[in-house]
C-alpha cells in the first residue's frame, strides 16, 4: 500500500497539471492513467484535430498556389494513410513528453483503471493500457477526479453504427461520403476538416443555425462559408435511425422529414458526458447530478478529501480550464499563491476554415443587461484576392454604450483564434472602445480592423 498526499485519477490536461503543481509545491503525488497519457486534448482531440486541419488547409493553400505563380497542379488525393501514421508517431512523441514530465517532478506514475474504493483508498487494475497490470491498493490524504468526458451518441436505432470523435481519428481510410450529426464544436470542425480533404459532406443539425450558443451573427456568418466549402447542411433536422447497408461498411441514414442518406460513415458529434463510470463515486460517496460529479471551479466535492476538475464537472469543458482548475487546485492545496483565472471572459475557437474565434459576450447576450454599440465589419481578407476565394471575414464587437467597456469580441475568418486569443487580454482587463482606438493599428494586418472600427453599425437598446 502507498501513500500520497495527493492522488490524480486521470492523465489529461487538468490532472497532469494538478499532479506537476502539488509535487512543484513538495507533496507527495501518484497520478493514474488508464488509456491516453496525456487525455483526450492530445490523443483524441484538440492536438490530432488541429492536425488534421492544417492537413486539409494545405490542400487549399496548393488550389491557391498557381494565383501566386507557383506551378503547381491542383491536387488530387490525400494519402489519409500516411496523413494518419504521421498523425500517431507526433502523439505517441507527445506522450512521452507527458511521461518523461510527470516522472521528472517526482511523480509515481499507475497505468490502469482506479477506482475510489472510500473517501481516501483507491485500487488500480488492468485496464486497455495496461492488461496485464496487477491489483494495487492506494491511500491518499486528497484524492483529485480528472477523468473527463466521452462523446454521446443519440438513442435511436442502429447508433451503434455510428462513429464519434474517438474513432475518426483512427479510421482506416477516409470516408468518401459522410454524414455528421450536430454542429457544435466538433461536428462544425469535423465538417471543414473531411470537406478539405476532398469526402462530400452532408451536416445535420436540428437549429437553424450551426453553433448553438454562439453570437447569432457570428453562426449566420458561419453556415455562409460551410455552403462556401460545399458541405451540404440540413438545418432543421434530426436523425431517426441508421442501418447497415454494406456490412458494416456502409450506413443508410433516415432523417426526420423522411428522407435518407447512403453514406460510408455517420459520425456523431452529438456531445459529451462525464467519465463516470466504474470509478466507485458510490462507495465514496461522492454526490452526482445529471451524470457529472458535484463540484464548484475549486474542484471541492461533498467529500472533503475529493475534488474534481475539468470535464468530469461538466461546466466549461475546454482543455485550458480544466488545466487552470488543476494548477488553482494544487496551489490551493499546498502553496496558496492567490492566482486566479478569469472564467467570465472564456475565449473559446471553432476550428473550421476559417475558423471562428470569441471572447466574452456576445450581442444577445450583452444586450440582457446592457444598452450596446456593435461595431461589425466584413471583408475579403488579401490573400484570398489573388486566388478569388470565396468566403468574407467576419469581425464584431460587442461595446457597452455607457461605460465603453468591450463587452465581447467575435471573429469568423483566417487566424480568429490567434487573434482572439490576444484580444482576450484587453476583454478581460475590461478595456474600453476609446483604449483600443488608442492603439496603433498594424498594417497591413487582420487584425488590425479591431483597432480601426470607427462608426457603429448599429445602436441596440437592453431587452
Ligand atoms: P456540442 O455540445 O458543442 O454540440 C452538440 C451538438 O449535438 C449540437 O449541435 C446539438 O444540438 C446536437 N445534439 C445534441 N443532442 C441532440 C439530439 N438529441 N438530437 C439532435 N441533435 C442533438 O458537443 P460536441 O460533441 O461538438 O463537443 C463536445 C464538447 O467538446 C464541446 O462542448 C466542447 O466543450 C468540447 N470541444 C471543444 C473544442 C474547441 O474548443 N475547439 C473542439 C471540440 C470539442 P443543439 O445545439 O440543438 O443542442
Amino acid at each position: 500500500m502507498q501513500d500520497y498526499d495527493l492522488f490524480v485519477i486521470g492523465a489529461g490536461s487538468g490532472g497532469v497539471r494538478c499532479a506537476r503543481i502539488a509535487a512543484q509545491n513538495g507533496a507527495r503525488v501518484g497520478i493514474a492513467e488508464r488509456r491516453h497519457w496525456g487525455g483526450t486534448c492530445v490523443n483524441l482531440g484538440c492536438v490530432p484535430k488541429k492536425l488534421m486541419v492544417y492537413a486539409a488547409e494545405t490542400g487549399r493553400m496548393i488550389e491557391d498556389a498557381p494565383a501566386f505563380g507557383w506551378d503547381v497542379q491542383r491536387p488530387s488525393s490525400f494519402d489519409w494513410y500516411s496523413f494518419i501514421a504521421a498523425k500517431d508517431r507526433e502523439i505517441e512523441r507527445l506522450n512521452g513528453i507527458y511521461i518523461s514530465m510527470l516522472e521528472k517532478a517526482g511523480i509515481d506514475l499507475y497505468t490502469g483503471d482506479a477506482k475510489l474504493l472510500d473517501a481516501n483508498t483507491l485500487e488500480i487494475g488492468p485496464s486497455v493500457l495496461a492488461p496485464e497490470a496487477s491489483v494495487q491498493r492506494i491511500r491518499a490524504k486528497t484524492i483529485v477526479l480528472a477523468t473527463g468526458s466521452t462523446p454521446v451518441r443519440l438513442d435511436i436505432p442502429g447508433s451503434e453504427l455510428a462513429i464519434t470523435s474517438d474513432e475518426v481519428f483512427h479510421l482506416p481510410e477516409r470516408p468518401q461520403k459522410v454524414a455528421i450529426i450536430g454542429s457544435g464544436y466538433i461536428g462544425v470542425e469535423f465538417a471543414g476538416i473531411l470537406a478539405g480533404m476532398g469526402s462530400q459532406v452532408d451536416l445535420f443539425y436540428r437549429q437553424p443555425l450551426p453553433l448553438r450558443g454562439f453570437d447569432e451573427e457570428v453562426r449566420t456568418h458561419l453556415k455562409e462559408l460551410i455552403d462556401l466549402h460545399g458541405i451540404t447542411q440540413h438545418p432543421g433536422i434530426s436523425p431517426v435511425r441508421l442501418e447497415d447497408i454494406g456490412g458494416g461498411k456502409a450506413v443508410r441514414l433516415v432523417t426526420d422529414d423522411g428522407a435518407s442518406y447512403e453514406v460510408d460513415a455517420v459520425i456523431m458529434a452529438t456531445g459529451r458526458r462525464a467519465a463516470v463510470d466504474s470509478l466507485g463515486l458510490e462507495a465514496a460517496g461522492v454526490a452526482m447530478e445529471k451524470g457529472h460529479v458535484v463540484a464548484g471551479v475549486d474542484g471541492k466535492t461533498n467529500v472533503p478529501s475529493i475534488y474534481a476538475i475539468g470535464d468530469i464537472r461538466d461546466q466549461y469543458n475546454l482543455t485550458p480550464t480544466a488545466i487552470a482548475e488543476g494548477h488553482m487546485l494544487a496551489e490551493q492545496l499546498f502553496n496558496p499563491q492567490g492566482r486566479m483565472w478569469s472564467f467570465e471572459t472564456l475565449p473559446k475557437a471553432v476550428f473550421f476554415s476559417s475558423p471562428v474565434g470569441v471572447v466574452g459576450l456576445s450581442e444577445e447576450e450583452a444586450a440582457k443587461d446592457h444598452d450596446l454599440a456593435i461595431y461589425t465589419s466584413r471583408f475579403t481578407p488579401m490573400r484570398q484576392t489573388l486566388p478569388k476565394r470565396a468566403g468574407k471575414i467576419l469581425m464584431k464587437l460587442v461595446v457597452d454604450r455607457h461605460s465603453d467597456v468591450v463587452l465581447g469580441a467575435h471573429m469568423v475568418g483566417p487566424d480568429a483564434p490567434e487573434i482572439i486569443q490576444m484580444l482576450a487580454i484587453a476583454v478581460t482587463a475590461k478595456l474600453t472602445k476609446k483604449q483600443l482606438d488608442q492603439t496603433v493599428a498594424l498594417h497591413p494586418s487582420t487584425a488590425e480592423e479591431f483597432v480601426t472600427m470607427r462608426t457603429p453599425t448599429r445602436l441596440v437598446d437592453r431587452h
